[in-house]
């Protein structure tokens, strides 16, 4: 059976990725990886569906006992992506998406380089700025700090392999266009080496 495809979406907070990878899933058959953190639940958060909700010691021991397939710090929590269901989904052909920070994002692809990179961006800073606000769901502390790790974060931008502008009232075009790369990656000749064995018999 071909494995299916792993999809790292990364961006920084405000860019729109959580919902453009919630109509991804609405238009074509994706797992989602349920990743766990030390982070509190927002409201309308539930636990095993947005997150695994730990503590630090339960996510620190996670870490020690190599249940991670990648983890990092993020604005004062911790963040990881359980190594299980991500080896299960691939291994039963399913496809799954990752969505994640940088950092881990790097890990994974260290370890998995056949991993699909996709970086999500609104069309300037203004309109970030005013999305991570209008949400509504973070204190002004936290959202400056989102906004440094933005900085930081966009400096890994090249280690990408694709990029999705979510403009004004975009989510079904951004998620068109991340339908389209997936489309195209399982065309790529390195998923298909089995083809000129098969051809031919
Ligand atoms: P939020 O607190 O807004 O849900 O997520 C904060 C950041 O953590 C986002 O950039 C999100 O993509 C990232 N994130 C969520 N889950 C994981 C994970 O399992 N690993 C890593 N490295 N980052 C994650």
């Amino acid at each position: 059976m071909k494995k299916g495809l792993l999809v790292i979406i990364s961006g920084p907070a405000g860019s729109g990725k959580g919902t453009i990878v919630k109509r991804v899933r609405e238009l074509a058959p994706f797992d989602f990886s349920v990743s766990a953190t030390t982070r509190k639940p927002r409201q309308g958060e539930e636990e095993g569906v947005h997150y695994y909700f730990v503590t630090k010691e339960d996510f620190e021991k996670k870490i020690a006992e190599g249940e991670m397939l990648e983890y990092a710090q993020y604005v004062g929590n911790y963040y990881g992506t359980p190594k299980k269901p991500v080896e299960k989904a691939l291994a039963e052909g399913k496809n799954i998406i990752l969505d994640i920070e940088v950092k881990g994002a790097l890990q994974v692809k260290e370890k998995m380089p056949e991993a699909v990179m996709i970086y999500v961006l609104p069309p300037d800073y203004e309109t970030l700025l005013a999305r991570i606000r209008g949400r509504g769901t973070e204190t002004e502390d936290v959202i400056q700090k989102r906004m440094t790790e933005a900085r930081t974060e966009i400096k890994t931008f090249p280690k990408y392999d694709y990029v999705v502008i979510n403009r004004e009232n975009g989510i079904d075009e951004a998620a068109n266009d991340v339908l389209a790369i997936l489309h195209a990656e399982t065309m790529r000749t390195s998923r298909n080496a089995e083809i000129p064995e098969t051809f031919f018999s």
